[in-house]
């Protein structure tokens, strides 16, 4: 059995079998690896469990990259609610200092999970993390969530490179936003429908996400883009659980999102040739970096 390539084929064969989309993932990937279905659930723990393990460790750390762009802005969040300063609710806290977290510890080199890339490895762990200690979801939940968000990230991937070369920020942390959403309307027990509509209401409105890291690092804008698009999965659940559908189905528009990717000038994706990284700012940063890691050698 070969793992249907659109949401279309997977959102019927889920119907006919009257299972939802994490049942039909982790059966395929079963067959696939020749595994039971319950190795794979332990396969897919030891991710959950490396995401935890990067929130943890990303709380505690203040630690800067080596460039010193990046690296204390979960710490300053902290700070910030330690005072009970908030907009929003523990749990919106929890998802954005759990990305910050995530996504800090990625440019400090520690261990992450990439989902789909470590570019954006702290979208999916920050939400489902967060969302689960709100809701008191056990691991088994999280685990569905986390076979949720993953297929849906290989669905896409059929048509779009997840690689921020290729596609854009759009194909890498616009993603990873969609995989979130899925991931999230799963733990709520919304229906394989809404699913899509999360995936695909997340998706268009990424559309077009260009790729232009400051000094051609992985720290800006990304760490600041992995708290955005967490809190933007959550709307995107939010509003295909209140029935808002995509009047666009989401087959289609990973298609367009993969047009996108391809007129998408080259300049803008992660050549650092044009947008953010070729401000004045960005062109003085590179040029003290140049120099200082120069004067290392
Ligand atoms: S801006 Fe580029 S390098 Fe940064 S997360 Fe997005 S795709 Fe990755």
């Amino acid at each position: 059995m070969i793992l249907q390539k659109t949401f279309k084929n997977i959102f019927e064969e889920a119907e006919e079998k009257n299972k939802r989309f994490y049942e039909i993932s982790q059966e395929h990937e079963a067959q696939t690896l020749d595994l039971s279905v319950l190795q794979v659930r332990d396969k897919v723990k030891v991710n959950l469990n490396a995401m935890k393990t990067a929130i943890e460790q990303g709380l505690k750390s203040k630690e800067k990259s080596v460039s010193g762009l990046c690296g204390d802005d979960c710490a300053k969040l902290i700070e910030k609610y330690k005072n009970g300063k908030s907009l929003f609710s523990k749990t919106y806290q929890k998802v954005l200092t759990y990305a910050f977290a995530t996504i800090e510890q990625n440019i400090r080199m520690g261990k992450i999970v990439a989902c789909p890339t470590a570019g954006s490895c702290g979208i999916v762990p920050s939400v489902i993390i967060a969302i689960s200690e709100s809701l008191n979801a056990d691991d088994e939940k999280q685990i569905d969530a986390l076979i949720t968000a993953g297929l849906v990230g290989q669905i896409v991937s059929e048509k779009l490179a997840l690689a921020g070369a290729v596609a854009g920020c759009q194909s890498e942390c616009g993603v990873a936003s969609a995989m979130a959403a899925g991931a999230l309307v799963e733990m709520y027990a919304g229906t394989n429908e809404q699913i899509l509509n999360a995936v695909a209401l997340a998706l268009k409105n990424v559309m077009g996400l260009v790729c232009d890291p400051v000094a051609g690092l992985v720290e800006v804008p990304c760490v600041k883009r992995n708290a955005f698009l967490a809190i933007y999965a959550v709307t995107a659940a939010e509003l295909a659980m209140a029935g808002i559908k995509s009047v666009i189905p989401v087959d289609e528009v990973v298609d367009a999102m993969q047009q996108v990717g391809e007129l998408m000038s080259p300049r803008l994706k992660e050549s650092s040739e044009a947008g953010l990284a070729t401000t004045k700012t960005a062109i003085d940063i590179t040029e003290e970096l140049r120099e200082k890691w120069s004067l290392a050698d």
